[in-house]
């Protein structure tokens, strides 16, 4: 049963310079016409035992209030027991008066696309707020009741120094959040940056910057609870944690995807062919052993890591004996950690999570 549903507004003001998502410049009516099909696509699903809702983009905080109302009301069937309504927002386009409508229809976190802090480096990637605009769009966010609040911070853009990347750090941390999600800028062939032949920054830097990060954000009790996600106390992304743990979800919206059970879809990218109701999903089904690998994967992202018991009931498999040698090589090396019925990463091991998972994949 999909404990969690996404739903993708693919509209956006402008289009930043590392984007390869599925997004379309915003237009009035296209978003009308997009929000009737969504409708459709909400009802052909379960959604019975959701737990937590994220709409993410795209830029959905671009809808103007009406639009958000509509959004709003065909997805107000399945908040009654929501534990976590997650929007995404750009600094640019809220307002007061989005805030508390988003408030009003249960919305209670959200996610902040700021990035960095220097205008040289917003104009790189083409993003159009200010550090005003980030300070006013969290102050109406508490005015209208939504405390909880991520920000995406990111490292890795052409001409980014340490001191650049540490001075947004410093500011982000002046703010009153309790997630921050950090991200390294990579070249996607179908950005601006990727049609634009940038390449990404020196390996070295990049790893400078990340340890940084980890660094600086524990010293202000922002936890790293998975490897590029930092939250404060009770501030951990529970939509993001359905995916961590392996657990099924529901997407819906162009693009958008999903997983139950051992199945993965992915909805069409053309927003053409979906406004069109021709929606052919890429359909993956994993077999036993990638579910198993999966499930590694995602879980040991997190810093609790997962109980071996539910591994073994899940895939009816001894955890401990099918993978004795990669745990017991990794155990030797201190990049994970058994604790009676729990295997989890150690700060080591998160750092270095890749060279774990592919001794787990030679299994
Ligand atoms: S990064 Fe986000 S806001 Fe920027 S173009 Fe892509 S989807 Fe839109």
């Amino acid at each position: 049963m999909a404990r969690g549903l996404y739903v993708h507004i693919p509209f956006c003001d402008a289009i930043c310079a590392y984007c390869d998502f599925a997004r379309v410049l915003n237009k009035p009516q296209l978003v009308d016409q997009y929000l009737d099909v969504l409708k459709e696509d909400v009802l052909k699903q379960n959604l019975e035992h959701i737990e937590t809702i994220y709409i993410g983009g795209g830029t959905p905080s671009a809808l103007t209030e009406s639009q958000l109302e509509v959004l709003f009301k065909i997805l107000q069937p399945y908040t009654h027991n929501i534990k976590e309504y997650t929007i995404e927002i750009n600094p640019e386009s809220i307002t007061l008066e989005k805030a508390k409508l988003m408030h009003k229809y249960g919305v209670n976190r959200a996610s902040l696309g700021m990035q960095v802090t220097q205008e040289r480096l917003l104009k790189i990637i083409n993003r159009r707020h200010t550090v005003e605009q980030v300070k006013q769009a969290i102050a109406w966010l508490h005015e209208a009741n939504i405390h909880h609040i991520s920000v995406d911070l990111m490292y890795g853009i052409p001409t980014q120094t340490l001191a650049d990347f540490e001075a947004s750090i410093q500011t982000i941390l002046s703010f009153d959040i309790d997630h921050i999600s950090l991200y390294a800028l990579t070249i996607e062939p179908d950005s601006i940056f990727g049609h634009l032949g940038y390449e990404a920054a020196e390996h070295e830097l990049d790893a400078d910057m990340y340890e940084m990060a980890i660094d600086r954000l524990k010293q202000k009790d922002f936890n790293r609870y998975e490897i590029s996600n930092f939250a404060k106390a009770n501030g951990e992304s529970l939509h993001n944690q359905i995916y961590w743990e392996y657990d099924d979800f529901v997407g819906v919206g162009l693009h958008a995807s999903g997983k139950e059970k051992g199945t993965r879809y992915t909805n069409v990218k053309n927003l053409r062919r979906y406004l069109n109701g021709d929606n052919e999903q890429e359909i993956i089904n994993l077999d036993h052993d990638e579910q198993m690998f999966e499930f590694i994967m995602m879980n040991l992202r997190m810093q609790k890591g997962f109980e071996i018991r539910r591994f073994n009931q899940l895939y009816n498999t001894d955890f401990l004996k099918k993978y004795a040698e990669p745990i017991k090589k990794c155990v030797n090396n201190e990049l994970l950690a058994v604790t009676n019925d729990r295997i989890k990463a150690t700060d080591k091991g998160l750092d270095l999570l890749f060279s774990v998972l592919e001794e787990f994949m030679e299994v």
